[in-house]
């Protein structure tokens, strides 16, 4: 209720949450209290939680931040959501997004835009802006979010709050809304690297419903928190302390590794030169996939549909061309162009390879270091409206978060500072293939 009232306070100047259903969450925490007086409670019981609206939530309206879905209620759960009533952690809203999670501001949402907390002239970041937003307002003590190229870690920067975006195929992707499937991933969103620990200890486990679910050992990510950084090799990648970087993110990001040494890490330079091509091989592997994703919106099996038409064509036509915003049809139309005939090799292939090498570049890292440590974004908020007249201007915001998306790696935002301006600025760790724990040790002795 105390959250209930915090959302019902802030929200109107905030914009986090698409759905809020007070009655529904009552009752869910009622479930909840049930389960602490049976003696079944985990460590997370009776904990609410905020759900990004691209995961499908059973009797809740699913928007992914779209026009298209507007009117769409799920009528299942999705695994994460699953796995989160289970532990018997009610859900206090569907927060927004950028429409089907493209935009790195929370400004393509049909919805209208999410404002930063920390100061509401400036963006949360996106896509999971309304998820960093409601964090970092305390309106909810965590959050879900998603990450294709960065948005769970570029909106926690921008807010001032922790995410992780776990190894590609940790976390069961059934029921959530499909934008670049080979790159897609769920993640916590919270105040520290302890919530995310054991956020994730719920988030994770094989699901036979996703082919991309791997069937592993489940582990426990917050056994590793409390153990000393002595002998921690962190990498430094020279290219992201380059050209590009605000210098008020980068005193911040090296004061954190001065205190990292402190606490008895050593540093060593890398190289991840391919990672200057991520933004284009982001720009056509995931509109690619995200035009054959997105054909499934079509008016026929759910959602919007053009309340006039002619015959079939035209119906699908006009749903798409009113149901879809400006960017989501930009995404779709590089999509087709970048798959059609006479173009697949020269931009689609021709990525793929690419992708491969900035891969092999973490590969060769991952010999010398056992953390990599950089800035999570070029820069802190930006103001609303500031980027969302230029496409690539926007895209550049992901300069440091996508190389970890293409190589399907697990990385993570922290807080680590202020500009003078009083905007939070995030430091990025990315680690090797499943070494959540070593990431959340890193980042918990840091905070
Ligand atoms: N900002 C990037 C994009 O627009 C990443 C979004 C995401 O991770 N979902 O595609």
């Amino acid at each position: 209720q105390a959250y209930l009232d915090r959302i019902a306070a802030l929200n109107p100047s905030i914009n986090a949450f698409i759905t809020v259903d007070a009655e529904k969450t009552l009752a869910e925490a009622a479930a909840a209290d049930a389960l602490i007086a049976a003696g079944q409670a985990g460590p997370l019981t009776g904990v609410p939680i905020a759900h990004k609206d691209i995961f499908c939530t059973d009797g809740w309206l699913t928007t992914c931040g779209s026009k298209m879905l507007h009117n769409f209620i799920a009528p299942y759960d999705a695994h994460v959501i699953q796995r989160f009533k289970a532990a018997g952690m009610p859900s206090l809203g569907k927060t927004n997004m950028d429409e089907f999670a493209m935009g790195s501001s929370n400004e393509t949402s049909y919805f209208g835009a999410v404002k930063n907390p920390w100061n509401t002239a400036y963006v949360p970041g996106g896509s999971s802006g309304g998820a960093a937003a409601c964090v970092a307002a305390r309106m909810a003590p965590a959050a879900t979010g998603t990450d294709t190229g960065g948005s769970i870690r570029q909106p926690a920067a921008l807010c001032g709050i922790t995410g992780l975006k776990p190894t590609y195929g940790l976390v069961s992707r059934f029921g959530m809304i499909a934008f670049a499937s080979s790159l897609d991933q769920a993640g916590p969103m919270a105040p520290s690297a302890e919530d995310c620990a054991l956020l994730l200890n719920v988030m994770t486990g094989f699901d036979p419903n996703d082919s991309t679910s791997l069937d592993r050992e489940k582990e426990d990510y917050a056994r590793d928190l409390d153990k000393p950084l002595a002998g921690l090799r962190v990498g430094l990648p020279r290219e992201f302390f380059a050209a590009g970087l605000n210098s008020e993110v980068a005193a911040a990001v090296e004061a954190a590794v001065t205190e990292l040494k402190k606490l008895g890490a050593t540093t060593v330079d890398i190289s991840l030169a391919n990672s200057r091509l991520a933004i284009p091989v982001y720009y056509v592997l995931a509109p690619a996939e995200a035009s054959s994703n997105l054909s499934r919106f079509d008016g026929v099996r759910y959602g919007y549909r053009a309340p006039e038409y002619g015959n079939l064509d035209d119906m699908y036509s006009k749903t798409r061309a009113q149901g879809f915003g400006a960017e989501v049809k930009r995404r779709i139309l590089i999509g087709a162009y970048v798959l059609s005939h006479g173009y697949y090799d020269a931009y689609y292939l021709q990525a793929q390879k690419i992708r491969r090498l900035i891969a092999d570049d973490f590969n060769a890292a991952f010999k010398t270091c056992d953390v990599i440590l950089g800035p999570t974004a070029p820069g802190t908020a930006f103001k609303l409206g500031e980027k969302s007249g230029d496409p690539v201007e926007m895209y550049l915001n992901d300069l440091y978060t996508i190389p970890a998306n293409l190589a399907g790696l697990p990385g993570m935002s922290l807080p680590c500072g202020f500009d003078a301006q009083g905007l939070p600025i995030g430091l990025q760790l990315v680690g090797n293939y499943f070494s959540e724990a070593k990431m959340l040790n890193v980042a918990h002795q840091y905070q």
